[in-house]
């Protein structure tokens, strides 16, 4: 065999994976569709969105991932170290009642068992209550006064070095989290850009924790290598004595393919790329076994971005990490103060003046009637708020995020638009664009700071709300019938194979999700005993 494991993606799941795995004694391949950044090639805005978007067949080769759906725009991480290049460093536990709903319900005792796979996730990406408040922020705090809930206002858990008490940001300290085994971090300058990539070594990034104790350990990363196929050796229907794995390159279109064998295989692919991948090897022949739940209970953490521009504010809203705060606006809504780095302005092409009314045409019409009518009453005004040039600087996002149930089915489908390839497409009820009483929210902030309530475009025009935290899919459960993976993330009908990433996430978190596929991934590692005893794939 080449490996004993062959682990798919190297984001949150997969470099806890690779880590564990190597650590355990096993001979470990990390096979990575994106391309490997340092503080050296990582751009300084992103109107370099050639270096900030992924999409190879067109030339750009970033580290951020749109998609689009029918009934949501994902975005979401493609890089060596997964989403955690352009993630915002938040790393939230989320509420204990996660563990009682959905279809892993029941499966293991979480509230027992799952605290000591936080802590130790929270240790190893080095999370700390951020110390850095920007002016986002403060404004963000007296917003919750003013909504009377205060109280709930926190500074977030941050996967942030930022240094000891009274030490200048910007200082260089050698390795202050793995004993000396680790990379050097500067600390934390508060720039606002962690989306666009750390620049100063400042961010906890999985490059600089676990995926590089995986290499240090003796773990292979294969970037811009993309799997497109995996199947159990001949003989073994059920991947009992191996697998063979095929890769691509991901960054050019022909030539060098590649095949490996393996004792075992970890899907990590985030949770759009392993539906992508295992739905195809399902349809081929290749892993036929894979339970006809695949693509269900999909989840978008019930998500809503809108924010609010001070055109001409005086002062600078990028400044801070890039989400320094939050607080609960009720019992099943959570809002955080987001940011982009100054400069970094490309998003503030699909921001708009906030609209409400009910969606579809309608909402159409009063979004033209408002842009018009603003145009023609403040000329100036919608313009200096429209134009994208300025937009990170004088722009507080709104994250919001509820922990209500709700979700939508995908399966590989035929685009009317481009009937040549079979895509993933979303199906099933539409989610709610937009989130009425944060939108209420908004207003009222932006009220107080002089500034204007923005959402963005594509949840006006199509009815279509935006996701950074695409969830589920390949869902926990106690069989075949109710899901994808067991409790210990074994992919049901086959030995040796793990999938652990967001898909298997099996309720509504309601907070970031990145802490809880590091923890879950971690108990699922403690599931594997080290090499000498057992061989991979005897589970
Ligand atoms: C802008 C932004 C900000 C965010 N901020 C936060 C935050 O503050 N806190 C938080 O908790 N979460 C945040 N998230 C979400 C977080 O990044 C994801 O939830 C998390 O990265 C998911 O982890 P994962 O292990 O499922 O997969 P990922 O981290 O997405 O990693 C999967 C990897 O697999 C690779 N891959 C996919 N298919 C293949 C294939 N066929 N072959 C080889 N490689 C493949 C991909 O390139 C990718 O690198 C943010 C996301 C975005 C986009
Ligand atoms: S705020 Fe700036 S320095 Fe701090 S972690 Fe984010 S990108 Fe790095």
């Amino acid at each position: 065999m080449d490996f004993d494991y062959i682990v798919v993606g190297s984001g949150f799941g997969g470099s806890v994976s690779a880590h564990r795995l190597t650590e355990k004694g096993y001979r470990v391949g990390v096979m990575e569709m994106g391309r490997r950044w340092t503080p050296e090639n990582l751009p300084t805005t992103n109107w370099r969105f050639w270096r900030w978007i992924w999409r190879p067949g067109l030339g750009l080769r970033g580290f951020f991932n749109i998609d689009p759906f029918r009934h949501v725009l994902v975005m979401h991480g493609c890089a060596v170290g997964g989403g955690s290049i352009t993630y915002a460093n938040t790393s939230l536990v989320p509420p204990d009642s996660i563990w009682e709903c959905g279809s892993w319900a029941g499966l293991a005792d979480w509230m027992r068992e799952m605290p000591a796979h936080y802590r130790t996730a929270v240790r190893m990406l080095g999370v700390c209550e951020n110390r850095i408040l920007g002016p986002a922020d403060l404004i963000l705090q007296a917003a919750a006064n003013e909504h009377g809930a205060g109280d709930t206002f926190y500074r977030t858990q941050v996967a942030v070095f930022e240094g000891p008490d009274g030490q200048p940001p910007g200082t260089t300290f050698p390795d202050p989290y793995f004993g000396g085994e680790g990379p050097e971090r500067t600390s934390c300058i508060g720039c606002g850009g962690c989306m666009m990539g750390c620049r100063y070594g400042a961010k906890n990034t999985l490059d600089r924790n676990y995926l590089y104790l995986a290499e240090k350990g003796g773990a292979r990363v294969f970037a811009e290598t993309r799997v497109v196929d995996v199947r159990p050796l001949t003989g073994s229907p059920d991947g009992s004595e191996g697998y063979e794995v095929l890769t691509a390159p991901s960054t050019r279109p022909f030539g060098g393919r590649r095949r490996f064998t393996c004792r075992g295989v970890v899907v990590a692919a985030s949770a759009l790329g392993t539906l992508d991948l295992l739905f195809r090897l399902k349809e081929k022949g290749s892993l036929p076994r894979i339970s006809p739940q695949l693509g269900h209970r999909v989840r978008t953490n019930a998500e809503s971005l809108i924010g609010v521009r001070v055109p001409g504010s005086e002062e600078d809203l990028s400044k801070g990490v890039a989400i320094g705060s939050g607080f609960y606006l009720d019992a099943y809504t959570h809002i955080e103060a987001t940011r982009y780095p100054a400069g970094s302005d490309a998003m503030g092409l699909l921001a708009t003046v906030l609209t409400g009314g009910t969606p579809g045409r309608k909402r159409i019409l009063l979004w033209l009637k408002l842009l018009a009518g603003s145009l023609l009453g403040h000329p100036v005004r919608t313009v200096r708020l429209l134009h994208p040039f300025g937009w990170a600087r004088e722009s507080l996002i709104l994250l919001c995020m509820q922990t209500l149930e709700g979700h939508i089915g995908m399966r590989l489908g035929r685009p009317w638009f481009w009937p040549f390839r079979r895509v993933l497409r979303s199906y099933g009820q539409r989610i709610p664009t937009f989130i009425p009483q944060a939108n209420q929210f908004a207003r009222k902030l932006a009220q107080a700071v002089g500034g204007t309530p923005m959402s963005m475009v594509t949840e006006i025009l199509f009815d279509v709300p935006g996701t950074a935290h695409i969830l589920g899919g390949c869902a926990m459960a106690a069989s075949a019938e109710d899901g994808v993976v067991d409790s210990q993330n074994r992919l049901f009908g086959y030995k040796g194979l793990y999938v652990c990433d967001g898909s298997v996430i099996a309720a509504n978190l309601g907070v970031n999700p990145s802490l809880t596929i590091c923890a879950l991934t971690e108990r699922a590692m403690s599931h594997i005993p080290p090499a000498m005893s057992t061989p991979a794939g005897s589970d």
